[in-house]
């Protein structure tokens, strides 16, 4: 019987690949999910075996031969390869590049398994008997064995580079004599001291017992929809420490990378367990080792960011998910998956609990919810003694405003500020000016490459496109008439920084954007600066509306609120009304009571109503009555075809071509939007489009799709154009 390895490779095909095994291979055929280089087309590349099979349609004369098998034991195990092939089916992506994307960067790149500990140097017994002075030629073996012969615990390699230069050959020496022994030990992190837990109020209690109740009932979805400081975080991380104490592991999704330090630290004094992280602002090495902890069960508690959901977890106990409404769960380019969606499909599969945890649930998890299929545990009231901030309406219509900041948001500045206390402020715009004009003949700077205005930028006396990120200086004069009077116009985080500067000089102002903490650790840098006191006014984007606990904010002001009121985008006032209650929800979070201030031109907007009394329930409620009545998600299901060419025909004739294909295929009551130009067209010197696809149901959409995409990918319009497909999206611009 021949064997026949079937290989997922990385290329954009939407197929696997036949091979022979290597030339030289004697052993028993590998299992599934080991790594396997092979050569493809001239390059050779690094694929998963998915299975081993005993035909193959490819002509025998035509397979080649693997190069050579990487592992012994599969990077991916079972339930990882199923779940990873079920991705590349549900969001029709090509397997071979589901899988690379799964994988730590050092493993695609063929890097070894090997698990790297910190390494610790001791004297032998007979090291710790021999007399020094039998050394005395060779002063460094002297130096060495005799701050080793001090040490209690023996010393680590970083603390011996630290006092010997060029330890190493040294250390060897003594090794070959049996004089020294070193020890690898786990490197991750472990707590030294556990804090102990707080007082659980009520509430917190409820929603604790449930899930160790049922814990052994196994999967069962659980939304922990808890107001702002009301402890969601401590009820984490008391049933994890009731996982761990089985012996099993937890895996912690978080949004933004900015998150993972502070909840790592509290993670850290409160549980006995290892603590793997994983996010994008970790070095290949150190995701590689965090990814290796994880797959071979030396590490307990997995936090990470969206790509963690494909942690390789040995012991499997729970998921959760912390702010599991938050955008950023969603691929936006490449394999578009919902890590939020994984997640609850992954625990399932696994038989596990999942809490999915906000303050602002998705209208996705609440009509969830509503359906029975997930268990609803409310935290209605903030833990200790905190109270809800109380949130007002700002009327600026017609009001005199200085730099975007109303005269009664200034004047109630003063106020909290004078009280010791800090104040943020929240606009969800960075640079300084989002659009520079010419007074005398109203040209506007555009970027070159896109159909949107270039950010001005005054740090660096820039223009920068937000969408593709071209930059260009500023210029001094018109570049049309040659006036030298350009308006600045509109009100960016940077101009707000520099008017606060000026207004409150007695004060010191912080902002938190993307730029300002570009560099790593700077995040954290500027997180301490507010939380030691140092600086009294914050101002940012909804970088600091996530998660974060200022403990002595007490007022919050929102510069601008309506951009989610008349959008077109039918999730925005749904992400609007998330935005308001998660910046408010930084205000007042200890003692001292909490204050939120929202500038508005429509201060009579319905949405407002229920926001402003905490009602996030009674807001999602109406929300969801509107989607039901304009038949949109999560009562329909949406699919977008994209595609983008540097001609602007290109992309709408491949999608004509591609709606024709579809409605032969497709079923009644399928409906197809389009394709019409993206809203914004151009984008980076290429020209898109797109075409809705809108169903009552998945499976109507994994069908229609599943017979089209073949005829789509080998039509000949599909040449022209870069195309993509994204199920369930979350972006429809
Ligand atoms: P959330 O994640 O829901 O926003 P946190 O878990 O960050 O809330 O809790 C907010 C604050 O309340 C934290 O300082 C936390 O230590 C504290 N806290 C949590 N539970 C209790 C409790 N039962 N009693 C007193 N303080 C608590
Ligand atoms: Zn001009
Ligand atoms: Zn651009």
């Amino acid at each position: 019987m021949n064997n026949y390895l079937r290989i997922a490779i990385p290329t954009p095909l939407r197929r696997y690949f036949d091979y022979l095994v290597p030339a030289n291979f004697q052993a028993k055929h590998p299992p599934a999910g080991v790594r396997i280089k092979v050569p493809f087309g001239r390059q050779t590349l690094i694929g998963i075996l998915l299975d081993v099979v005993h035909e193959t349609n490819v002509p025998v004369q035509k397979l080649k031969h693997a190069i050579e098998i990487l592992d012994e034991k599969p990077v991916f195990d079972t339930e990882l390869l199923q779940l990873l092939r079920w991705c590349s089916m549900y969001y029709h992506y090509p397997i071979g590049e589901v899988m690379q994307n799964a994988l730590p960067v050092k493993l695609r790149q063929g890097a070894s398994t090997h698990i790297k500990g910190i390494r610790r140097w001791q004297l032998t017994p007979e090291g710790q008997q021999l007399d020094l002075l039998s050394l005395k030629r060779a002063a460094k073996q002297v130096a060495l064995m005799g701050d080793l012969k001090q040490s209690t615990s023996g010393l680590l390699d970083s603390q011996l580079s630290e006092h010997h230069v060029g330890w190493r050959p040294v250390m060897k020496r003594l090794q070959e004599k049996g004089l020294v022994e070193s020890f690898e030990e786990n490197a991750l992190p472990i707590a030294q001291t556990i804090t102990s837990a707080h007082k659980l109020n009520h509430d917190q209690r409820h929603a604790i017992n449930r899930v160790i109740e049922q814990k052994d009932d196994g999967f069962h979805a659980y939304v922990l929809e808890g107001v702002t400081g009301s402890g969601k975080t401590e009820v984490y991380l008391q049933v994890i420490a009731d996982v761990l104490k089985q012996g099993k592991q937890a895996l912690v999704l978080v949004p933004e990378i900015g998150l993972t330090p502070q909840l790592m630290d509290r993670f850290l004094q409160r549980l006995d367990g290892r603590i793997a992280i994983m996010h994008s602002g970790l070095n290949d090495e150190e995701r590689l080792q965090a990814w290796l902890h994880t797959q071979a069960g030396s590490a307990d508690v997995i936090i990470g960011t969206r790509s963690a959901v494909f942690s390789p977890l040995l012991r499997p106990g729970i998921i959760i998910i912390d702010e599991e409404h938050d955008l950023s769960f969603k691929q936006q380019d490449g394999f578009r998956y919902s890590a939020r969606d994984l997640a609850v499909k992954r625990a399932r599969d696994l038989n596990i609990p999942i809490i999915l945890g906000s303050a602002t649930p998705s209208l996705e998890t609440l009509y969830n919810a509503l359906q029975g299929r997930y268990e609803t545990l409310l935290l209605p009231e903030r833990a200790g003694n905190a109270k809800p901030p109380t949130i007002s309406l700002l009327d600026v219509r017609s009001q005199k405003m200085e730099h975007g900041v109303s005269a009664q948001l200034l004047h109630k500045m003063k106020e909290h500020l004078e009280n010791d206390s800090q104040v943020l402020l929240f606009l969800n715009r960075r640079g300084y000016a989002p659009v520079l004009m010419c007074h005398e003949c109203g040209w506007h700077a555009l970027c070159p490459r896109c159909d949107a205005h270039m950010t001005l930028h005054q740090s660096n006396s820039q223009l920068r496109c937000h969408h593709c990120g071209t930059e260009q200086y500023k210029p001094s004069a018109c570049p049309k008439c040659k006036c030298d009077d350009l308006l600045q116009m509109g009100f960016g985080t940077e101009r707000i920084e520099h008017a606060l500067n000026e207004l409150f000089p007695q004060y010191q102002v912080i902002r938190i954007d993307r730029d300002s903490t570009r560099r790593k650790g700077s995040m954290e840098k500027l997180l301490n600066e507010i939380n030691n006191g140092k600086r009294q006014i914050l101002i940012g984007t909804q970088m600091l509306a996530k998660g974060h606990h200022f403990p002595n904010v007490t007022l919050v002001g929102m510069l601008n609120a309506d951009h989610g009121l008349y959008s077109s985008d039918f999730r925005a006032s749904e992400r609007m009304g998330q935005l308001i209650l998660q910046v408010a929800g930084r205000a007042g979070r200890e003692e001292k009571e909490g204050e939120v201030l929202i500038q508005t031109h429509h201060a009579d907007h319905p949405l407002f109503k229920p926001l402003l009394k905490h009602d996030y329930p009674g807001f999602a409620k109406a929300l969801i009555e509107e989607r039901q009545q304009t038949e949109l998600p999560p009562f329909t299901h949406l699919a977008l075809l994209r595609a983008e060419a540097v001609d602007q025909q290109s992309p709408m004739v491949f999608l004509e071509q591609a709606r024709l294909l579809l409605e032969q295929n497709k079923q009644n009551d399928v409906l197809l939007i389009g394709p019409f130009p993206a809203l914004m067209e151009r984008r980076a010197g290429r020209y898109r489009a797109q075409l809705l696809v809108q169903a009552n149901n998945r499976k109507q959409l994994q069908t229609l799709f599943a017979s089209s995409i073949p005829q789509i990918e080998i039509d000949k319009t599909a040449k022209k154009v870069r195309w993509s497909i994204d199920i369930d999206p979350m972006d429809l611009m």
